[in-house]
């Protein structure tokens, strides 16, 4: 085949009619470079090979033959002559085609990877020489050839100048394009392999080239993810119906109009594009990049970065790989998960990153839970946003149940149409969590073998479910049991209980369709005193709110809490609220006046401090969505102030004979063998004792009685009386607290 005189002017050539026809064209072009280089060879050592016969050796008759294999453009004269004339004029045509077929949008791997990774037409011929020998065997021989050694199959640096460099001082300039840090290497598109045969010493030039496998394949046209990524990354193409987002519109709509207006701007100089994305689990963070991408018509590939990243010493090949696939996939890159960097021993981590990000990326998205602690200068030489995204409020709350909902069959009936109130009511969840709590509930519900389907009560303890469960590390929980019926109060105190069960299931009413939300300028948590003597019932009073709920309660030590040393309090108090936030629990602080003790004049530092501490806490009970319980058996020593912002106060009082009486008829379990004779009303009269103690008395007179053998009577009880007196150091009157005794007086 000759060489056709085309008009290369780009409107008179045909276009390529796919990748692959360039490709063949390229290699049609090699081999014009190795025939040239052959002429040459062949003018040094005229029979390279075959000074020693006992060798394998390649002829020369061969490498003609291969070269004159279909396809091959014959060069007219042995002596090369015309070579470089039929090298211009195929480069010409090349050219024109390659621009023939972009304006026509045919693809065409490598024109693209050469404008994705800025290489030079050299850089391109070096990929195409490291690509023949994939795709056609023919080019081990001939490397072998040219190379002068029948092991050497692979190209090398050495060969790759022969090839492309016409002259000596070409190859000079020519080297580097071989450094490690020139594109080719830098971006991991060429990697170098040594050769193990050369003697030691060699000079880099005998360094072979080897084409990274992913981007053998993009120049085959496959766009598959690298498969050193698949574990670990998914691509979401843009989609007409996206998922629904439920993060505040105005979020939303104000970050698709800053990247509309920046990814319009085409000018070079374009600064990069980086946001980071922090807020609870499943709160919508790849949803949210996926839909502003999805709105520009922008793949995203997602990349858990710690697993990414596990075990691996070297951060910046995975990472730069990461990057890498980005680009070749034309997607904004979403690396999740980068709060495990987020310590002060892993800089490393973000300076690698910020590189990565300044060489490969253009728009990218980190995302994890914690808020940024970086150096704010780190990012400076790029457009950077931290932004926060908070469990969703109503009625994006009731939104998200509404769509998580919507698939159940059961949820469809008419009984269930308030759950996604019920539900945003008394939970702060955040859609991911909702999504699973639909999950497992329903997965409980197949366990079970249920027939009917999930309940409300199955999504309420599921949602407890999903709650953040690290308060266990900071407060014990309470598990809810107790009821209305075994709270034992004056009528007026339940009322008020109940009240505040009520100011709960009521929330999302009032405040969100009745817009009372916008009118208060703080919090909408529910903040409670309970003050009362010890035993009363005001943890039982939390449990049965709880219950009633459908809420978890944790109870915290607020002693525990307050440290001596400064500002530790507040840090204290602002990891059991972080925790708390997704907790949706009844935070019930225990021994309040460990911290509310009356903030009287301010005498000294630390009182001042105290004061400091104080108003946090009353910050943090505002800031909260939930209900927090203070209790307090010094009502007395509670600042004025302080109790002004507290919603509900209620003071337990210590029990009246009528009360005593129920109280102790409650603490015997229907199961437990009990004396009929039991008199019940002189207990209640004569052993003046709050609800916690009649507990303590019942439980070990059960014990006694269980020694003995014997139902629980009379005796068990006063002598557990006289115990739990002992105890609580009451002055015990035998003759008085002991009914035989009292009668036979
Ligand atoms: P403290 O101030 O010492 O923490 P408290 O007011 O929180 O005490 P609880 O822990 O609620 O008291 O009461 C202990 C136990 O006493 C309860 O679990 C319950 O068995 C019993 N009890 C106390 N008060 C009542 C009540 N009003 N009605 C029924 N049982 C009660």
């Amino acid at each position: 085949m000759t060489v056709k005189r085309l008009q290369n002017s780009p409107d008179t050539v045909p276009a390529y009619r796919d990748n692959l026809d360039q490709l063949r064209d390229a290699l049609r072009r090699l081999d014009l470079l190795i025939q040239r280089r052959t002429v040459a060879f062949r003018e040094a050592a005229p029979d390279p090979l075959r000074t020693d016969l006992t060798h394998v050796y390649i002829s020369h008759e061969e490498v003609d033959h291969l070269l004159r294999s279909p396809g091959t453009v014959k060069v007219v004269h042995p002596e090369g002559r015309g070579i470089e004339k039929a090298l211009e004029s195929l480069g010409k045509e090349i050219h024109a085609k390659v621009t023939q077929s972009l304006r026509q949008g045919v693809f065409l791997a490598l024109p693209q990877l050469a404008h994705i990774f800025s290489l030079s037409p050299f850089e391109c011929d070096v990929l195409i020489i490291c690509l023949a020998p994939e795709l056609d065997r023919k080019y081990d021989k001939l490397y072998a050839y040219l190379q002068d050694d029948i092991t050497r199959k692979k190209p090398s640096v050495d060969l790759a100048l022969d090839l492309l460099c016409a002259s000596e001082t070409a190859r000079w300039q020519g080297r580097n394009y071989f450094s490690s840090q020139a594109p080719l290497f830098r971006t991991g598109l060429l990697q170098f392999v040594e050769d193990m045969q050369s003697p030691s010493g060699s000079s880099d030039l005998s360094r072979f080239l080897k084409l990274d496998p992913r981007i053998l394949s993009a120049l085959l046209g496959s766009n598959h993810i690298d498969a050193a990524l698949s574990d670990v990354s998914r691509l979401i193409l843009p989609q007409p119906d996206p998922e629904p987002v439920f993060i505040d519109p105005a979020i939303h709509k104000n970050l698709l109009r800053f990247m509309q207006r920046h990814l319009s701007d085409q000018s070079k100089d374009r600064k990069k594009l980086a946001f980071h994305f922090h807020g609870p689990y499943g709160v919508g963070k790849k949803e949210l990049a996926a839909t502003l991408c999805g709105a520009l018509n922008i793949p995203l590939l997602i990349i858990d970065t710690p697993l990414l990243l596990k075990d691996s010493r070297d951060i910046e090949t995975p990472l730069r790989n990461a990057f890498r696939e980005g680009l070749l996939q034309q997607a904004a890159l979403f690396l999740e998960g980068i709060d495990i960097f987020n310590t002060d021993n892993t800089p490393r981590f973000f300076k690698t990153l910020h590189q990565a990000i300044a060489q490969y990326g253009w728009l990218c998205f980190l995302a994890g839970e914690a808020a940024w602690t970086q150096q704010p200068g780190l990012f400076q030489d790029m457009l950077f946003q931290s932004v926060h995204l908070p469990v969703p409020a109503d009625p994006l709350q009731r939104a998200a149940w509404d769509y998580h909902l919507s698939a159940l069959d059961a949820a469809k009936a008419d009984h269930a149409k308030d759950w996604p109130a019920a539900l945003a009511g008394q939970f702060r969840l955040s859609p991911g969590q909702m999504r699973d709590a639909v999950q497992s509930a329903l997965a409980r519900r197949a366990l079970d073998g249920g027939e009917s389907g999930i309940t409300l009560g199955d999504l309420f303890s599921a949602c407890r479910e999903q709650s953040n469960q690290k308060l266990h590390e900071m407060a014990r929980k309470i598990n809810p049991r107790a009821d209305w019926g075994d709270i034992i109060l004056p009528e007026s105190h339940i009322g008020q209980l109940k009240e505040i069960c009520a100011q709960v299931k009521h929330r999302t009413r009032v405040f969100g369709d009745w817009g009372f939300d916008r009118k208060l300028s703080y919090g909408k948590g529910l903040s409670v005193l309970f003050s009362g003597p010890p035993g009363t019932g005001k943890t039982l009073a939390a449990e049965v709110i709880a219950h009633a709920l459908g809420l978890d309660c944790y109870k915290i030590d607020l002693s525990g809490l307050v440290s001596k040393y400064i500002g530790e309090t507040e840090k204290n108090l602002a990891k059991v609220f972080r925790e708390a936030e997704t907790s949706n629990a009844i935070l019930f602080f225990d021994e309040a006046d460990a911290l509310f003790g009356k903030r009287t004049e301010v005498s000294d530092a630390h009182d001042r401090y105290a004061n400091i501490e104080t108003s946090y806490l009353l910050q943090k009970m505002e800031e909260y969505e939930g209900i927090v319980i203070l209790a307090t058996n010094l009502r007395d020593n509670m600042d004025e102030a302080f109790t002004r912002r507290i919603r509900f106060i209620v003071e337990f009082p210590f029990p009246d004979a009528a009360h005593r009486l129920a109280i102790w008829k409650r603490h015997f379990p229907k199961e437990a063998p009990v004396d009929e004779a039991m008199d019940y009303e002189w207990l209640s009269k004569k052993v003046q004792v709050a609800g916690g103690n009649i507990k303590n008395i019942v439980l070990n007179a059960a014990f006694l009685a269980a020694e003995n053998g014997q139902v629980i009577g009379m005796d068990h009880l006063i002598q557990g009386t006289r115990r739990e007196y002992e105890k609580i150091g009451k002055l015990w009157d035998d003759n008085r607290l002991d009914p035989a005794k009292e009668k036979a007086r």
